[in-house]
């Protein structure tokens, strides 16, 4: 019999960046629990594929076309989404860019690309969130506000510094939002990936020297995948975790610690 705690039916998970890799991992694992799942890309072929792939368990799901970066679209999409599915109990601000691979070095870095990343990886994180707290307090019963960081938020990202810069602040704004929110049973946290395949490195991964440097550094001989972060998001959703809060998970195959 399963775990009657890790039952999200009647339950509305909105995941940025649900539509392919990490985020997708986390809406698969809601839905197989129940959740229905609102999805928000840039890519409108790539939400709807992922659509279908979330309606095959059973639940309800809808996909909305928006970039984080923009203020009024995430305003829109938050109104589109509660117009179709009526509530928010969990917000996973997952869409990110990635840095720049390459040689060039932090001297280097152009203002252009700087703000290019935090205004996705950051900017869109607090848009993302400011809407669903908002949505959270005015609807009352509580939910939770789950942030991706990444391992670039505590090991030294070297020429990624704009992406290990956005990255560390998740970590701290999730503690803030923990704190703020807990009187109203909004629980608030942030889940730091280590290397997972998926389209965002998969030109990494293919580079057989760092390959060769990596997986032997990673206890758990393998890269992380999608499916890796379906557990972390149903329990993180779940009445079993509503005394757990402002906390950071690593998920990584232990990388970090070896
Ligand atoms: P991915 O497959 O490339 O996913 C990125 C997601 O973000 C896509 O769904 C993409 O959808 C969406 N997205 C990108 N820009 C957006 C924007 N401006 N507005 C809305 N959505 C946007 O890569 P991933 O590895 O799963 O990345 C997911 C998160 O995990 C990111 O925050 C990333 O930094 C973080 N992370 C990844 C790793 C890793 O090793 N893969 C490690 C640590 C942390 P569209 O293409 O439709 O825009």
């Amino acid at each position: 019999m399963a775990f009657s705690a890790f039952n999200l039916s009647g339950k509305v998970a909105l995941i940025t960046g649900g539509n392919g890799g990490i985020g997708l991992g986390f809406a698969e694992g809601l839905a197989a629990a129940g959740a229905d799942i609102a999805i928000w890309g840039t890519n409108a072929a790539k939400n709807a594929a992922a659509v279908a792939k979330i309606e095959a368990f059973g639940v309800r799901a809808a996909a909305f076309v928006c970039d984080v970066g923009d203020e009024a679209a995430v305003e829109a999409a938050f109104a589109q989404t509660l117009d179709r599915l009526g509530r928010v109990d969990g917000c996973f601000a997952n869409a990110g860019v990635s840095g720049r691979g390459g040689t060039a070095s932090f001297a280097d870095m152009t203002t252009e690309e700087w703000r290019r990343m935090m205004r996705v990886n950051l900017d869109g994180v607090f848009y993302t969130f400011r809407a669903a707290a908002r949505h959270m307090v005015a609807r009352g019963g509580g939910g939770v506000l789950v942030g991706t960081s990444s391992t670039a938020a505590v090991m030294g990202a070297a020429r990624n510094e704009h992406y290990g810069a956005a990255k560390g602040a998740i970590p701290s704004m999730m503690r803030a939002l923990a704190v703020e929110y807990a009187r109203h049973g909004i629980r608030a946290h942030a889940i730091l990936p280590g290397w997972v395949e998926t389209d965002m490195t998969e030109a990494t991964f293919s580079n057989e020297r760092f390959a060769g440097n990596v997986l032997p550094r990673t206890p758990i001989r393998r890269w992380g995948r999608p499916e890796d972060f379906a557990g972390i998001a149903v329990y993180l959703m779940s009445d079993a975790s509503s005394w757990h809060t402002g906390q950071s998970f690593v998920i990584d195959g232990g990388y970090t610690i070896f």
